[in-house]
């Protein structure tokens, strides 16, 4: 939600301590539109990292985002969990399959895995030029003039989701788009480089 700028440490503090949990166990990578999935351990540097998972209560989650889709995993049965920020570039390269293979070596289920495309930006906004759309079958694009096109992530990711062996009834993908809802959410598209960033965290309360 667009309330306050998350690229900002102290408001990402604030946020996690206002749900009563403690902001020091949260890892937040360094995130940078790579492929790169890490599990997350004792240390709070994950450079070069879009892809985030725990295999631990002890450990919270947490990735910045503007446009781009936030994906949450989690697994019902070993409460294994991960947070994946994925753009055009994660997308194309999917990292959403690298985070699910890896929770597929430490012994998920897909079945039993659980996952929200949290609001990103739609098709309805998300243009794109010949060379990006060269990544990504036409099924998924819808042309509009000139060379250019309309891509439609949330449709990728959910097919890929149900590829990799997930459940139809356990995906919920958000419909709202971070471009065309300019009150509700930060977007980089509109705003640019100095857009603020919504922040997408999970973790465990109590445990
Ligand atoms: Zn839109």
């Amino acid at each position: 939600m667009r309330d306050k700028n998350y690229a900002i440490n102290d408001n990402r503090n604030e946020f996690i301590s206002k749900l009563e949990l403690d902001h020091s166990v949260f890892k937040f990578p360094d995130q940078t539109h790579s492929k790169n999935v890490k599990i997350v351990n004792e240390s709070n540097l994950y450079l070069d990292t879009d892809g985030v998972i725990s295999t631990s209560p002890k450990f919270g989650l947490g990735i910045l985002i503007a446009d781009c889709l936030p994906i949450f995993l989690y697994n019902i049965n070993t409460n294994h969990f991960g947070l994946i920020h994925s753009g055009w570039r994660g997308s194309a390269n999917k990292i959403t399959s690298v985070a699910l293979n890896k929770m597929i070596e430490k012994g998920s289920n897909p079945e039993d895995i659980k996952a929200v495309i949290g609001p990103s930006i739609g098709k309805c906004c998300f243009e794109i030029g010949k060379e990006v759309s060269e990544l990504f079958e036409t099924q998924y694009m819808e042309p509009i003039v000139g060379s250019k096109f309309r891509l439609d992530l949330k449709d990728f990711l959910h097919k890929e989701l149900i590829s990799k062996g997930l459940i139809e009834k356990n995906l919920l993908i958000d419909p709202h788009c971070t471009f065309c809802e300019k009150n509700k959410f930060f977007s980089h598209r509109r705003e640019g480089q100095t857009a603020g960033r919504m922040m997408a965290i999970m973790g465990w309360k109590n445990k």
